[in-house]
């Protein structure tokens, strides 16, 4: 076991020169940054919200001349020196890392202790940060659910309740979508992507359009993901998440001979082992991997009304990757966790935070968890949370025959 512990120094020049060196590895583009884009870039995170005219066109003028990807650094970094998002992920104070090498799959699992995710818990501190409104005008808000709870994800609401959030516009699968910092971030460079149109979070095969038109905008440097209704915390409007941070799960061991599924020239399909029920179709081909992971997602839903999934879509070298992780509406939670497990914990990062007060026993204490964690905890918690294995089995062995007439 290794115990890591946040000692990078918040150096965003220096980290997003390490992200714009992968981006040359994914895209064999120049790495270099123009001077223009890095004068622009330290303006950007210099610039108050409150400017917000000014920011807004200092965001356009970079991404005309360096591209969504460096923008989105750009951005992520102006919503945290400006305090919407609650800690910098390049802080060490307070959090703590553990991982778990497993040689079983060839996976280093990582857990996280972060208690600045607890932070969004704090009223008046969302208020101080500019998270939320101390004082909105209710009536001007649209969307609103039987409690008379408006959404957080509509534009409309988020200019209204949000004052320090800003939103990035982006047109993917020919939709019009925003994207905005995750206040309560689990990575770097966390960000949701939400559609513009307040529609429900609902798997339809334009997910993965939109998922690797996404990755595709930014060579290759940000993982986009989407939570079925399998974490995803709200469920009347339609969004992903997208981070430059890659996934402990996207190491996997696959074997030639035991896990692929099917191949040809075009496209590879693997059921490698894992603790969690996970196929990935690979290849350089886009609309064939969407068409194929399309049709296991379809077959999965269609053995059973509860079932969902939660997706990881990424860019190996000129290869698309979908990571299509089998969930059950009625498996959410691990033993040790509160609350349920989403994309990050599928995808071999799991995230504690929650600590509760002394005088409240019988709570589930997520820095017990932490503390006591080894790599079986993570093979647990990753047991805990996945389907019964018959509607497992019966998927793997309809696919082969899917695949090979369609
Ligand atoms: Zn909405």
């Amino acid at each position: 076991m290794k115990i890591k512990f946040f000692v990078n120094l918040p150096d965003p020049v220096k980290n997003n020169r390490e992200i714009k060196l992968n981006q040359k590895k994914n895209s064999r583009q120049k790495a270099e940054v123009p001077d223009k884009a890095k004068s622009l870039f330290e303006k950007i995170v210099r610039t108050s919200t409150k400017e917000r005219r000014e920011l807004l066109k200092s965001l356009n003028d970079l991404r005309e001349c360096a591209g969504l990807s460096y923008t989105l650094l750009a951005l992520y970094r102006q919503q945290v020196e400006s305090g919407f998002v609650l800690g910098d992920p390049l802080q060490p104070r307070g959090k703590e890392e553990k991982q778990f090498f497993d040689p079983d799959t060839g996976i280093t699992f990582c857990l996280q202790w972060n208690p600045d995710r607890e932070l969004r818990k704090d009223h008046l501190l969302l208020v101080e940060r500019g998270v939320i409104a101390g004082d909105v005008d209710e009536t001007q808000l649209i969307n609103k659910d039987k409690k008379g709870n408006a959404c957080y994800l509509c534009k409309t609401n988020i200019d209204r309740q949000n004052p320090g959030e800003v939103l990035l516009e982006i047109e993917l699968a020919g939709e019009k979508f925003y994207l905005g910092a995750n206040f309560a971030y689990i990575t770097d460079n966390h960000f949701t992507l939400m559609n513009a149109e307040h529609r429900p979070q609902q798997y339809r095969r334009e997910i993965l359009r939109i998922a690797n038109e996404f990755i595709d905008k930014t060579e290759g440097t940000f993982r986009s993901v989407y939570n079925g209704l399998a974490g995803a915390s709200i469920k009347k409007h339609e969004h992903l998440q997208v981070t430059t941070e890659e996934f402990p799960l996207e190491e996997i061991r696959i074997k030639k001979e035991e896990d692929i599924v099917y191949a040809n020239d075009e496209i590879r399909v693997s059921y490698p082992n894992y603790y969690l029920p996970v196929w990935i179709v690979e290849g350089k081909d886009k609309i064939r991997n969407e068409h194929v992971a399309n049709r296991i997602i379809r077959e999965w839903q269609s053995l059973n009304e509860h079932h969902t999934e939660n997706i990881i879509a990424a860019k190996r070298g000129d290869s698309y990757r979908i990571f299509i992780l089998l969930r059950d509406k009625r498996r959410l939670a691990g033993v040790g966790k509160k609350g349920g497990m989403a994309v990050y914990e599928a995808g071999g990062k799991i995230v504690l935070s929650y600590e509760p007060e002394a005088d409240r026993t019988g709570e589930i204490n997520e820095r017990n968890t932490f503390e006591k964690a080894n790599l079986e905890t993570v093979k647990q918690l990753l047991k805990d949370i996945s389907p019964e294995e018959h509607s497992c089995s019966l998927l793997a062995r309809f696919v082969p025959t899917v695949l090979k007439f369609g």
